[in-house]
């Protein structure tokens, strides 16, 4: 036997037995979505690295080492796409979306980053991101948060996450801010870890967001962005915070929240748990008005989130809806066999939400109902020697005590309307 091949380290199949819980958070996503009057855009896997570069930053862990990046047959430089946000707003660009209009969009699907793997961290993972275009006040950056917080509420899981939020300004203030960090931080070099002396050059505020813990009391004494923005940013700030006050939306003010991409302004904001260990944000989003023109658009007010479809599904729990069969169809023979199929196809005209599986590959009765069993259908629909003989069909409950039935053929349809709950 030749050696099994095996998937690649970090991207996951998802097998069937899990796959209801990931329909039904998909279902409840579109929902919430269609409630906002936010319209699906679909997008390609990979677009070329340049584009990544452009947009995400090059000095940011994603562009340094997260990239898949490859080089296409005819010698061009492509990536599979590790965010979503880049490649919407190219195909906006692209398809001239952006001109004096506005938008409200949505997209889900796998994205990319060479990670180390561990629980809640894959390299092959999904996410479900959200773009809105034009609209430039803080009322769509509380819009934002109302819809995740719907989101939350219909997945039964609003008391597991937490909103921080924190405000970075516009580019101009936040170079200024730089600069004021970089100087703590040079007269605290001793104390810095390697990555954060690394970055120090390179992208000081990323520093901020460091995991090790050796850095929590220099970072806790670190200037604080908030005190450096100027009265438009505060005022933006202070509109957003005020309407999710009035909706009495719950938040904590981080100021040491400052996101992984270089392109954000203003605005940003994670839904985070303390459920998932360390990889505790399931949801992470901001404004980058400044990215629209820095990929060859006119300058446009820009904002989205992008949350982790694996980690909000390990967030739901256990509880998925029911997806095993109403009826196993149980057929004794060729000739029953054959019956079977054409009485399942009539119920399957007349109940079109029916789960009805049809035994395939005939087996004995004792057989065909071990299978009925296994399938955890609520009944065997049994076409046996005693129902050909007399054109009838018996119908016997699987998980409860009730009596099997026995009816003319003729009258199927009306036994499965009174007996089976579809
Ligand atoms: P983290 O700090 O956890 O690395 P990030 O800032 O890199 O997250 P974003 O780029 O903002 O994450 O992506 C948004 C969301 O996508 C995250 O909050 C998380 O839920 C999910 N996500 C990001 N990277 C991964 C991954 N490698 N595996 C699974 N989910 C991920
Ligand atoms: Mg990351």
């Amino acid at each position: 036997m030749s050696e099994k091949i095996q998937a690649i380290r970090g991207m996951h199949d998802i097998l069937p037995d899990m796959t209801p819980r990931w329909q039904h958070v998909e279902h409840q996503i579109r929902s919430v979505m269609a409630c906002y009057g936010y319209r699906e855009i679909r997008l390609p896997i990979v677009e070329k690295t340049e584009l990544f570069k452009r947009s995400i930053g090059e000095v940011t862990d994603i562009v340094e080492k997260e990239m898949y990046v490859f080089e296409d047959r005819n010698g061009d430089s492509l990536t599979l796409r590790p965010e979503g946000t880049a490649g919407c707003l190219r195909a906006c660009l692209e398809h001239g979306l952006l001109h004096n209009q506005t938008h409200r969009l949505w997209y889900a699907g796998p994205m990319f980053r060479h990670e180390r793997p561990q629980k809640g961290r894959y390299r092959q993972f999904h996410q479900i991101g959200v773009e809105v275009f034009g609209m430039p006040g803080p009322d769509i950056d509380a819009e934002l948060i109302f819809l995740s917080r719907r989101l939350w509420q219909r997945l039964g899981v609003t008391h597991k996450l937490r909103l921080e939020l924190n405000s970075l300004g516009t580019p101009d203030e936040r170079l200024a801010y730089r600069q004021i960090l970089v100087d703590y931080l040079r007269e605290n070099y001793d104390a810095l870890d390697a990555d954060s002396m690394r970055r120090l050059e390179t992208n000081p505020l990323r520093i901020l967001d460091s995991k090790n813990p050796e850095m929590k009391d220099l970072l806790a004494g670190a200037p604080v962005l908030a005190d450096h923005l100027g009265e438009v940013s505060r005022t933006h700030f202070e509109g957003l915070t005020a309407l999710l006050d009035a909706a009495e939306i719950p938040y904590a003010i981080n100021p040491r929240l400052v996101r992984g991409l270089d392109y954000y302004c203003n605005t940003v904001f994670e839904w985070v748990t303390d459920e998932l260990g360390t990889q505790g944000t399931v949801c992470a989003g901001g404004r980058y008005d400044g990215l629209v023109a820095q990929l060859g658009g006119r300058e446009s007010s820009a904002i989205g989130f992008a949350l982790g479809l694996e980690r909000l599904i390990e967030l739901t729990g256990e509880a998925a809806p029911d997806t095993a069969p109403h009826i196993y169809f149980i057929g004794v023979g060729p000739a029953a066999e054959r019956r079977s199929a054409v009485l399942a196809e009539t119920l399957r005209d007349a109940f079109p939400s029916l789960r009805l599986v049809v035994n395939c590959g005939g087996g004995s009765f004792k057989n065909q109902f071990k299978r009925a069993d296994k399938s955890e259908a609520a009944f065997a629909l049994i076409l046996g020697e005693d129902e050909m003989r007399d054109d009838s069909v018996s119908l016997k409950p699987l998980r409860s005590d009730g009596a099997q039935q026995t009816v003319a053929q003729a009258d199927l349809v009306r036994l499965i309307q009174s007996c089976v709950h579809i």
